[in-house]
């Protein structure tokens, strides 16, 4: 796919006060206020990407026909822009974000989008925006990029009409800079997320739908996050709602996952690979029966679980639940292997680390 976006601009004429942009970057929650201009692309199959633009952010002009909204052909990506001590503004690894949106897009009968015209919107839209990147540890401006059917019609088929839209939203860490807050998880084991053959490891929103119930049980059980196990025996330990999973074994080995088609392939799962392989510890790409995860929490043999992914970095799991029990994870924080990811992938997003991989891309 070679790029083909050309972009327009329109900045917003009346942009949020400054006082008021840093009333909401002193106290940025994740995902509640945005910046002030978005990107903006169509697509058709005769015209192919088209009519890119960086425009004042507001409501979208949709047709209540329109495929997204009746048969969820939608899909999106999560990624982050941090400021360096030097006020200079990076990304981290969004070439792969945007390979695994066009992966997204195949799967869900979309046009996929050039990695170039993907970074390109990207870098367009933080430029702009560039003063509402915030400084300091554990802060940045989250990057949402979607796609989603805008053609009007009601038969099942591929929209041929398509939008993709970037939207930025300052953040502070979920956790701060400091140890982060263990989670407990729910074992779901009457709700699954995803299935061979399904949608499960393409990012969209149809599988964020579909654990939506799951959640609110784990939230009526006093936990804040799902575990969900594979559909077909509900043995295997696939992943949570929005992250990854790593245990962690006394003897050095960590074991997340492989990847079946089941699993969101994330980007801070597949860093954390490299890092860990790189500092020597033994590193698997395995199924994991939910009953060695117990008995290793059980026994101590697993003194450490955490989730990983782009909004949270690295989560510690401080206890698993599950309807009738529940274990603690180690000591019931943070454990040395969870915190030395978490702070070395800190480290390199926001510059404190030399970028020894090529993982950063500088946008100004
Ligand atoms: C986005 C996502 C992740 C994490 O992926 P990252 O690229 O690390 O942010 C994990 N699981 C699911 C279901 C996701 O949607």
């Amino acid at each position: 796919m070679t790029a083909q976006l050309e972009f327009t601009h329109r900045p917003a004429q009346s942009p949020t006060p400054v006082a008021r942009r840093q009333e909401i970057l002193a106290d940025a929650v994740f995902g509640r206020h945005f910046t002030d201009h978005m990107v903006t692309a169509t697509w058709t199959p005769d015209r192919g990407w088209y009519d890119g633009a960086v425009v004042p952010y507001g409501p979208l002009n949709l047709d209540p026909a329109a495929a997204v909204l009746h048969f969820g052909q939608e899909i999106l990506e999560g990624l982050k822009a941090y400021r360096h001590a030097d006020g200079s503004i990076w990304m981290f690894r969004p070439d792969a974000n945007a390979a695994r949106f066009a992966r997204s897009a195949r799967r869900l009968a979309l046009p996929e989008l050039a990695v170039e015209d993907f970074v390109a919107a990207l870098d367009r839209l933080v430029r702009i925006d560039r003063d509402w990147v915030p400084s300091g540890e554990g802060r940045s401006l989250y990057l949402r990029p979607f796609m989603f059917a805008s053609e009007g019609y009601l038969q099942v088929r591929a929209a041929r009409h398509v939008t993709f839209g970037v939207i930025a939203s300052p953040a502070a860490s979920y956790f701060g800079g400091q140890a982060a807050r263990p989670v407990t998880l729910w074992l779901s084991e009457e709700y699954t997320r995803a299935a061979a053959g399904g949608t499960g490891a393409a990012k969209c929103g149809g599988n964020y739908a579909a654990s939506l119930i799951a959640q609110r049980e784990a939230i009526e059980n006093g936990c804040d996050q799902v575990a969900f196990l594979d559909s077909v025996e509900g043995r295997w330990v696939e992943e949570s709602g929005s992250m990854n999973l790593f245990v962690v074994y006394d003897d050095g080995r960590i074991v997340t996952p492989e990847l079946t088609g089941t699993i969101l392939e994330g980007i801070t799962r597949d860093s954390i690979l490299t890092l860990a392989s790189e500092w020597g510890y033994a590193v698997e790409e395995r199924r994991l029966d939910v009953n060695e995860w117990r008995t290793g929490l059980a026994s101590g043999q697993i003194p450490e679980v955490f989730a990983c992914g782009t909004a949270a970095v690295v989560t510690p799991i401080g206890m698993l639940r599950w309807r009738g029990g529940q274990l603690r994870v180690g000591h019931g924080d943070a454990g040395p292997v969870t915190a030395r990811i978490r702070r070395h992938l800190l480290d390199l997003q926001e510059g404190r680390t030399p970028d020894t991989r090529g993982w950063l891309h500088r946008v100004c």
